[in-house]
């Protein structure tokens, strides 16, 4: 049997991808503030160390799939919570359990990014470079100090997105397959959040989805079951994108 761990599976885009994969005979160990086998929060590095260690435990060291999905609005305060739980939730899950997906059956993982990454441009932005330093206090200071729900969101994404790819040869050397799947606008939540924010959300109301909806949260766990699953076994390094041609047609000239 498959086991595989999936932060933010106690709702929306987590929740769906908990429901396909156990649809399809995983053993989810799920990672969450609530509605989770593993109760943690992944805001500190002390809560992340923990959630690391109880994943380890209950998958007696060898672990199969990993899902980073645990993720906060922008519209979150203080921003510094974002950035945390988006960016240090996710990479430092990542790379505490890659001894264990080392020693796991056919071993894939995959960050939940999101389609909003390289909408602005954050290449250079302290943030984001304060992020990939891996400089948590640092990057919490930017973030209180900007105090902006777009810069927080937009920039761990970015940063996140790029944490994937610049692990693409440890990771390769390690035979763990490791990709990011970038959602756009999915009705969860999270976004909910973003549309009680009068900063935020009259952006996300003009959302204007090419192919004619929104998202739903199966529409990204049928990928994600696709990029860990063993038919995708030449799949590494990869941001997928998933979002209805949204970011297609913001930036249609640049891939
Ligand atoms: P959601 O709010 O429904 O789920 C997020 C989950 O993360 C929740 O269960 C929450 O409890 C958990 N979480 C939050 N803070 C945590 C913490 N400190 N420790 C442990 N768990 C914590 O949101 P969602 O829309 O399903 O988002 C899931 C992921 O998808 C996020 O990373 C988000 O950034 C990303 N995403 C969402 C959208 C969208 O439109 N909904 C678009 C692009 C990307």
């Amino acid at each position: 049997m498959t086991t595989t761990a999936i932060t933010g599976c106690g709702s929306g885009i987590g929740a769906g991808i908990r429901e396909k994969l156990e649809a399809q005979g995983h053993r989810v160990i799920g990672v969450d503030l609530k509605n989770a086998e593993i109760r943690a929060d992944l805001s500190t590095a002390e809560g992340r160390g923990r959630a690391v260690d109880a994943v380890l435990e209950a998958c007696d060291g060898s672990l199969d799939r990993l899902v980073t999905c645990a993720g906060l609005a922008g519209s979150v305060k203080p921003r510094s919570l974002v950035t945390s739980v988006n960016y240090f939730g996710a990479v430092d899950v990542l790379d505490g359990l890659l001894p264990a997906l080392q020693k796991g059956q056919d071993p894939a993982a995959l960050a939940i990014v999101s389609n909003s990454a390289q909408i602005a441009p954050l290449d250079e932005h302290p943030l984001v470079l304060a992020l990939l330093d891996h400089d948590e206090a640092e990057a919490s200071r930017i973030a209180v100090e900007h105090d902006s729900g777009p810069i927080a969101y937009m920039g761990s994404k970015h940063a996140l997105g790029r944490a994937v790819r610049r692990r693409v040869r440890k990771w390769g050397d390690a035979r763990v397959r490791l990709n990011g799947v970038c959602p756009g606008p999915i009705r969860t939540p999270l976004l909910e959040a973003d549309l009680q924010d009068p900063a935020t959300a009259r952006a996300i109301e003009s959302i204007d989805i090419p192919i004619g909806r929104w998202g739903q949260p199966e529409d990204i766990a049928n990928l994600v079951a696709f990029v860990l699953g063993t038919e995708a076994g030449w799949l590494h390094g990869s941001l997928f994108y998933a979002d209805g041609g949204n970011d297609a047609e913001i930036r249609p000239d640049r891939f």
